[in-house]
């Protein structure tokens, strides 16, 4: 079992595979894109299995592949595949747009995928594709589909709620009802904006700023109001035997009656860094140890120069350093689509 220096139990790590993605969400990414790291520094899956052989044999049992957008690496159902066939690694999941989920669902479920993360913000066409700039709704909702028939379990939606988009959260909830649909609403974190480390930051996303992000006490507070409104009931919480099997930080609630559930992930207004599980490895070979810090660990230089050895002492030294929280800074010098969210 892996520990840090502040006790906590690290057990978890989530591996961006890609910086680069078929949207181009305003939150993520600036209009042009991010420029591309060249494909040599990118780690090869060769590489990442390696880290992630190492990692288990310092207590990681649990990984999740993200990105930019995981689903368009080359390779990648291959990749879990053999990521899955590791001794001592738990379970694989995914956070995905959903949009290539469609045709890759079911080869996905055949390689052992069984989590999945789909990220929705919105159920109305038209700000999806001005959120996403240019994605079609239609193809996420048919990523949702797939991932229903392909037999994911469990399968949540992340929803990254910002002030001046005034989604209509109600929408999201009654999602939960038919189907065991596990719905996060997720604070809006203004990083990767100009003034990295200022806690006014922008993220270019059209001047939004830390205004934008809607406190999770604020989002629970109108579900209830306009659930009670509409003829839900009354919004519970669930406990953790309820909840649907997480590795993070969310807190979750349920309408009566609804066959799945609502979670909040309050990363700025309620501070989670007590129950930090998790490291973070970048597609291009940085270990991060905290998600608002940048300073990170060069994995590339010990994968392609050391011996195994090394990656476990590198791993081990991350654990080390995990700073106790993130002491209110919110800005990050690399984008979301960099980090891996
Ligand atoms: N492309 C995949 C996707 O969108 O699910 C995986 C990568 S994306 C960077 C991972 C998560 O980060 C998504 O759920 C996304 O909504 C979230 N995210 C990106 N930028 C964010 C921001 N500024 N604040 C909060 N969440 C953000
Ligand atoms: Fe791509 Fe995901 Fe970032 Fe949107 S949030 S631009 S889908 S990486």
């Amino acid at each position: 079992m892996a520990t840090d220096s502040f006790g906590r139990r690290i057990d978890y790590l989530r591996i961006s595979v890609t910086d680069r993605c078929n949207l181009r969400c305003v939150y993520c990414m600036p209009p042009e894109g991010v420029e591309w790291k060249p494909q040599a520094d990118i780690l090869t899956f060769e590489e990442i299995e390696r880290f992630a052989a190492s990692a288990v044999h310092e207590g990681i049992s649990k990984i999740r592949l993200t990105g930019g957008e995981p689903l368009v690496r080359k390779g990648i159902v291959d990749h879990i595949r053999r990521l899955r066939e590791m001794t001592g690694i738990e379970a694989i999941a995914l956070t995905t747009n959903a949009t290539l989920l469609p045709r890759m669902a079911g080869e996905l479920a055949a390689a052992g995928l069984t989590r999945v993360n789909i990220s929705l913000d919105t159920l109305d066409p038209d700000v999806y594709a001005s959120v996403t700039r240019g994605g079609k709704l239609a193809d996420a909702l048919a990523g949702l589909e797939a991932a229903f028939e392909a037999g994911f379990d469990p399968i949540k939606i992340n929803v990254v709620v910002v002030r001046r988009l005034d989604q209509d959260l109600l929408g999201f909830a009654k999602m939960t009802f038919d189907r065991p649909i596990h719905v996060r609403f997720i604070e809006y974190m203004p990083v990767g904006g100009d003034d990295a480390g200022g806690s006014g930051c922008t993220s270019e996303a059209g001047g939004w700023t830390v205004e934008d992000t809607v406190p999770t006490d604020e989002i629970l507070q109108r579900l209830m109001t306009e659930g009670a409104a509409a003829g839900l009931g009354t919004l519970e919480a669930v406990s953790v035997d309820g909840a649907p099997g997480g590795w993070g930080p969310a807190r979750y609630y349920r309408f009566p009656g609804a066959a799945g559930t609502i979670g909040v992930i309050s990363p700025l207004s309620h501070h989670f860094c007590a129950e930090c599980n998790r490291l973070r490895l970048t597609a291009d070979g940085r270990l991060r140890t905290c998600l608002f810090s940048d300073d990170e660990l060069d994995a590339t230089a010990v994968l392609r120069e050391g011996s195994d050895e090394d990656v476990r002492a590198l791993i081990r030294h991350a654990l080390a350093i995990k700073p106790e929280n993130h002491d209110m800074r919110i800005g990050t010098l690399r984008r979301m689509s960099q980090i891996g969210g």
